[in-house]
């Protein structure tokens, strides 16, 4: 480039990192702002005394899309990250049973045969259908949907009938599964994308299909050391990243967008600028409401979004006998379930999910002591549940479910220090909207071309990656999202992306 275009980046979020990464590789002038002291967003290190927790991810699926990302920018993700490939993946808590979840498919076959009367038959034949999903839907995912002449694209409608319009990911697994917790144990990971297994549509039984084919890794340090290691590359490659830096507004002439206002005050120009903030957060506070039409405020309010997390975080000074991942179902699921998303209201009787990675991992805790993280799905902030009154509560409930239900006895007396995020806490604080903090629901509706797009619609020199933009939330397809937005941006200028834009 003769002279370097000037890109900025709102947030340094898993999203905004990987686009800095990616264009500050191609030769552009990357600057990126963040309202936080630390870079990573719901993707950054929580720090207690010496007790390191991750804010939001601990899966990483897919490891190869982020190596990927790595290679991109001529680099190795080994250099920067230690990972550890998790076999078992997870143990599965139901009422009656547990059942450990492999991705060494002998031994998965093997547990399948132990834990349901109806054994492991199903198994093989859900591998190879899902298989051939992904494999045709794969290349849709990674496509920009920005213009209707991109949507009706060879991929996908090659992929049209692997899309089961009319199934959610539990009534598809009916095909190989007969028993209801069977097909829970295939299909619980909706709730990733913040969504009920029910009303999930069926394409994403291939989340559960990407553990068994891929396996799922933790890092060393925490998932926070991706994002860390993202903002080294940025800087390396001559990028730069303020943080404590809050945008305070897009700065908009005739629909195009000239650059960002800081909350300081300052104006800073670009030739594009890239919103990674929760896009419906951004388009509410960042953009003035005349500016906008298909996602006006009034708009957006009536979209879908995700549930929201109630955090619980726990420095301990013990360490209990528990598996890395364990996830806990509410006796009566279906019901839990319905609370959470349908009656949005807050269940006595819940699933939630624990992670106590120090059993891999020492660098989290001092030496005897263990750093634990807790996950509660709940209703987003459509349910009008008064946080500051119900925190305490629940609080009180979940240690509970964690004595009685996991056999963490007098947990209560080794807590050394604690945090707790509600969704309320993430509207406020981490600027979720609605605290959805999976963002848009991923019904049909809100997806691929009718997900907002990654060259925004609305706004010139625009472009939108993370959660809230295609192909949707998850730190592999956040990735995604930065490739297709920064492969947009190379080509509007035209630059070379590499070998395979
Ligand atoms: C509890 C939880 C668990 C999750 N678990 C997993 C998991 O196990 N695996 C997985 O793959 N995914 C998981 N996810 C989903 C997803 O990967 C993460 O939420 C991811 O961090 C989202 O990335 P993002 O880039 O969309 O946005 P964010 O991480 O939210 O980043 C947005 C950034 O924008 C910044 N920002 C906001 N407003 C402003 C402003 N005005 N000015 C400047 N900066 C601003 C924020 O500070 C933030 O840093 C989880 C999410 C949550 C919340």
């Amino acid at each position: 480039m003769s002279e370097k275009k000037h890109i900025v980046i709102v947030g340094a979020g898993p999203g905004g990192l990987c686009a800095g990464m990616l264009l500050s590789r191609r030769g552009f002038q990357v600057t990126i702002f963040d309202k936080n002291a630390e870079v990573g967003g719901r993707n950054r290190p929580i720090r207690l005394g010496d007790f390191v927790f991750d804010t939001g991810p601990t899966f990483l699926l897919m490891k190869h899309v982020l190596d990927e990302m790595f290679e991109l920018c001529g680099r190795s993700s080994a250099d920067y990250l230690d990972f550890i490939k998790l076999d078992p993946m997870y143990r599965l808590l139901f009422s009656d049973r547990t059942v450990n979840v492999f991705s060494d498919r002998d031994k998965m076959r093997e547990e399948l045969r132990q834990a349901f009367p109806e054994g492991s038959a199903g198994y093989d034949f859900y591998l190879k259908q899902e298989g051939e999903r992904f494999k045709a839907l794969y290349p849709c995912i990674k496509r920009d949907y920005s213009s209707l002449k991109a949507f009706f694209s060879w991929d996908l409608i090659r992929a049209l009938p692997s899309l089961a319009l009319n199934h959610s990911v539990f009534s598809n697994l009916g095909k190989y599964f007969k028993e209801e917790k069977m097909r829970l144990v295939f299909s619980f990971q909706s709730k990733y994308l913040g969504m009920s297994p029910w009303d999930c549509p069926a394409l994403f039984t291939m989340l559960s299909y990407l553990e068994h084919e891929y396996g799922i890794y933790h890092v060393k340090g925490g998932l926070n050391k991706i994002a860390l290691a993202m903002a080294k590359v940025i800087t390396e490659q001559g990028g730069a990243i303020y943080t404590d830096t809050a945008v305070a507004s897009l700065i908009i002439k005739d629909k195009v967008v000239k650059g960002v206002r800081l909350q300081d005050g300052r104006e800073i120009e670009a030739d594009e600028v890239i919103v990674n903030a929760d896009f419906a957060y951004a388009m509410t506070h960042l953009v003035q409401a005349d500016q906008l039409k298909q996602y006006s405020p009034e708009k957006l309010k009536k979209l879908d979004y995700s549930c929201s997390t109630f955090m619980l975080y726990l420095g301990l000074d013990k360490c209990y006998d528990l598996a890395h991942h364990t996830i806990i179902f509410a006796e009566d699921y279906t019901t839990n379930i319905d609370n959470i998303f349908h009656n949005k209201i807050l269940s006595q009787d819940f699933s939630f999910y624990v992670q106590n990675a120090c059993v891999n991992d020492e660098t989290l805790a001092p030496a005897g002591k263990s750093a634990l993280y807790v996950l509660m799905p709940t209703p987003n902030n459509e349910s009008g549940v008064e946080w500051e009154t119900a925190c305490s509560e629940l609080r009180e409930q979940v240690l509970e479910a964690l004595e009685n239900r996991l056999g963490l006895t007098a947990l209560r007396e080794h807590i050394e220090c604690e945090k707790i995020i509600t969704p309320q806490d993430w509207e406020t604080d981490e600027h979720v909207f609605k605290g959805a903090t999976f963002s848009l629901s991923h019904k049909f509706s809100q997806l691929l071309y009718w997900r907002p797009h990654n060259r925004f619609q609305e706004l010139e020199q625009c472009y939108l990656v993370g959660g809230g933009t295609h192909p949707g939330s998850g730190l592999p397809t956040i990735y995604e999202s930065a490739h297709i937005s920064s492969k947009l941006i190379c080509k509007k200028h035209g630059i070379n992306f590499g070998s395979e834009s």
